[in-house]
């Protein structure tokens, strides 16, 4: 593993603390100095010590400016060094610097330990996602507003007029809200202050989120959601506790939940919401409002940096009250947190895949027993890991039975593709044409489902067989015909399209092979020519906001056909559908993953629910080649606990999670040999242990990614086993790591690509 000794943090603000005229005593000046261990946010397990300076108090959890080389980086006071090495103590240097900003509470500490040692992460790699404080961002922007001091302009006009009238109430308003509300375009407010009739005055800055009220909107609820409520609402404050918090789509599981945010509210403590980060939509928030008022805080990727570090000072400082966040809000250095809500949890989104391997489902589970405070996790199709814990009454289940306001779920009808299949060429079978055909005639909406982007996963030659495909990863490029290129889904390459075969030189020779959701939309096209079409796909849509924009039009009824990717899958609610086909049920089954079953049920079942949320006439048509798979039947059947019994027997046959425990090794370098070659020296090193088999070396499925060559060891042992702790052991044992080799570790690897 390469040193990364970067500094990644910079601090906001710093105060050197001086404490004068201190009474000097004498007797002490010979004693050593204290020392204390600083984590330093880089890929390092060890903490760092330094001296403290005099006049300086320091406690652990503090932040502090160290320096570390020829620079300054922030760190974390770990601990007090006791017995540092004597002979160190002379070239130890001192803290520089003590910030402004809350001290890291022992809880977070405990946690990031916890992390680190579970995941083989350097501490350094934990600790620095919860410092995501912000670099130096220099002052804040002012923000300006203006307000309605001085005479009315010489010159009065209609627009003139609807501005005044705006600002009569003496409120103070940024120019742009102000241009929107009255219905003028800016230049109108600037004549306006070059007037002398409006004033412009220093607005402050924006509040992270307002306080929320748990009694804003009390719901209405039934008796069944009432009463789960009440169980929910009596977990907050009573020590630590998991509760599975189990409901179909639309069985008002979010309003459930929001019980306990409620009582934490109440309490005064805070709550975290996690969410696969897609889900956390436009349309989650409106329901927070519309349940406490206001919007809760968020926290996931696409904040801008200032946001990102006000959020992070206001939920240290307790004056967030609610923080609804993608898997690393988890890793926030709250006030007090009272509450942890892992909504979707069946998500394989929570599953971290690079820097930190963290699952933070599972870590939700492991901070909320540090911080002793209940966790909740909620799912219409929960993991099997979790209903296991649940069957076996290690998490409590709360079963919400009924959809909210008594619509029941859609009626799902499998189409055989080996026998009902569409016309060579096309993708949708007769039947659900025709199913189509009569939910547009009745003006209502229709989704195909197909969880491939682009037009068409291969693209090859007709006249000498030619494919298309990566030069940096063992991948077919995928043709994007609306981007006019030809990508790589796995490395990002792209090129453009090329008119002729780079191989035969033949034009007009290329076959697309296999739908994409492109390729589908042309289809629905031709079959639905007046209908209203919108592909939903990940790469299709530039920001969060237009996303949140699309899906707004969607629920509004301004499109008939939706053709979406897994995006359309995630927690929408689209009054007007009531049809859903999945175009290729099949895909993600057969792929040599363990949990492809597991991972397809989730997602069709999802998609399927899509359908009639409102009507109660839902309809769903799965295509598939497999019509007697048990993951196909139980979606037809509506039998959800059939495909746990059998999915939980095969695992528990298999001994593969919950049954047993696994990691993964990826051991990756830029040519063949070197990476197998340092594989099979790794492997050859682990310790013999009975409970424990190392499979592999064997090539990852996806050989190549980005130009490096990828090999794969699978440790599978007994489900008590300490896999971290074997695993820290084989890696003391297994040979330097090379130039060019890269070795990662995945403890509950969740892809197995
Ligand atoms: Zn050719
Ligand atoms: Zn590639």
């Amino acid at each position: 593993m390469s040193l990364d000794t970067r500094c990644v943090i910079a601090p906001l603000r710093v105060s050197f603390i001086n404490m004068p005229n201190r009474p000097q005593d004498h007797g002490k000046k010979t004693m050593a100095k204290r020392i204390v261990d600083v984590v330093i946010p880089v890929a390092l397990d060890h903490a760092y010590s330094y001296r403290v300076p005099d006049e300086m108090e320091l406690a652990p959890g503090d932040l502090v400016r160290v320096p570390l080389g020829t620079r300054e980086c922030t760190g974390v006071v770990w601990a007090d060094n006791a017995t540092p090495n004597p002979r160190l103590d002379n070239r130890l240097r001192d803290v520089a610097g003590k910030l402004d900003a809350p001290a890291l509470r022992p809880e977070l500490r405990k946690f990031v330990d916890w992390v680190s040692a579970y995941t083989l992460s350097p501490r350094g790699m934990v600790a620095r996602m919860a410092l995501r404080m912000g670099e130096h961002l220099g002052p804040e922007r002012l923000r300006t507003g203006i307000r309605l001091t001085g005479p009315p302009p010489e010159r009065m006009t209609a627009a003139r007029s609807r501005v005044m009238n705006l600002l009569a109430d003496g409120l103070a308003r940024s120019k742009r809200e102000a241009a929107r509300e009255a219905c003028v375009s800016i230049s109108v407010i600037d004549g306006l202050i070059d007037e002398g009739t409006l004033e412009v005055l220093e607005l402050p800055a924006e509040s992270v989120a307002s306080a929320p009220d748990p009694v804003y909107a009390v719901p209405d609820f039934t008796a069944a959601q009432a009463e789960a409520g009440a169980t929910l609402r009596g977990r907050v404050g009573d020590g630590f506790s998991v509760t599975l918090l189990d409901g179909v789509t639309g069985s008002g599981k979010t309003e459930v939940y929001f019980e306990a945010v409620a009582e934490a509210m109440a309490r005064g403590r805070q709550s975290v919401i996690l969410m696969p980060e897609i889900a956390l939509t436009g349309q989650f928030l409106d329901r927070f409002a519309a349940r406490f008022g206001v919007r809760p805080a968020e926290w996931h990727s696409e904040l801008s940096p200032r946001l990102r570090s006000r959020t992070w000072h206001a939920v240290a400082g307790g004056e967030v009250s609610v923080v609804a966040g993608a898997r690393s809000a988890l890793f926030l250095p709250y006030a007090d947190l009272g509450l942890i809500v892992v909504d979707e949890e069946h998500d394989s989104a929570y599953k971290q895949e690079d820097g930190v391997h963290y699952h933070a489902r599972d870590m939700a589970v492991v901070r909320g027993h540090i911080a002793k405070i209940p966790v909740v996790l909620a799912s219409a199709t929960p993991s099997v890991e979790t209903e296991v814990n649940a069957r076996r009454g290690r998490y409590r289940r709360l079963h919400l039975p009924e959809r909210f306001g008594g619509v029941h779920l859609p009626t799902v009808e499998a189409i055989d593709l080996t026998r009902q299949g569409p016309p060579r060429g096309r993708f949708v079978a007769p039947r659900l044409a025709e199913a189509m055909k009569v939910t547009l005639e009745r003006e209502e909406q229709a989704l195909l489902f197909l969880n491939r982007r682009g037009y068409a996963p291969l693209t090859l030659c007709r006249s000498c067989g030619f494919r298309f495909s990566c030069p940096n990863c063992d991948a077919w490029l995928v043709d994007h015909r609306f981007r006019r290129q030809l990508v790589c889904h796995h490395c990002g390459f792209f090129t453009p399209r090329l008119p002729s075969c780079p191989k035969c030189q033949a034009s007009d020779s290329f076959v697309a092979c296999g739908p994409g959701v492109e390729r589908l939309e042309e289809e629905a096209a031709a079959l639905f020519p007046n209908a209203r079409i919108m592909v939903l796909s990940s790469d299709l849509v530039a920001t969060a906001e237009r996303m949140r924009e699309e899906l707004k039009e969607i629920a509004e009824g301004e499109v008939d056909i939706i053709i979406g990717t897994q995006l359309v899958a995630k927690g929408h609610h689209f009054p007007n559908l009531n049809l859903v086909g999945i175009v290729d049920a099949d895909l993600g089954l057969n792929n040599g993953d363990p949990r492809a079953a597991e991972r397809t049920f989730q997602l069709l079942h999802q998609v399927a629910g899509r359908a009639g949320r409102e009507t109660g006439r839902g309809r769903g048509y799965l295509q598939t080649h497999q019509p007697d798979h048990p993951v196909m039947r139980a979606i037809v059947a509506g039998d959800r606990e059939a495909f746990y019994t059998t999915e939980i027997a095969a695992r528990e046959r298999t001994r593969y999670p919950p049954f047993g425990r696994l990691a993964s090794l990826v051991i990756s370098g830029p040519d063949r040999p070197s990476a197998e070659g340092f594989a099979r020296r790794v492997a050859s090193a682990a310790p013999p242990e009975e409970v424990v088999r190392v499979l592999g070396p064997a090539e990852a499925p996806i050989t190549v990614i980005r130009g490096r060559h990828r090999f794969r060891l699978l440790a599978k042992a007994e489900k008590n086993f300490d896999l971290s702790g074997y695993l820290r052991g084989w890696l003391r044992r297994a040979p330097k790591v090379e130039a060019g080799v890269r070795l990662e570790v995945d403890i509950d690897p969740v892809s197995f690509l």
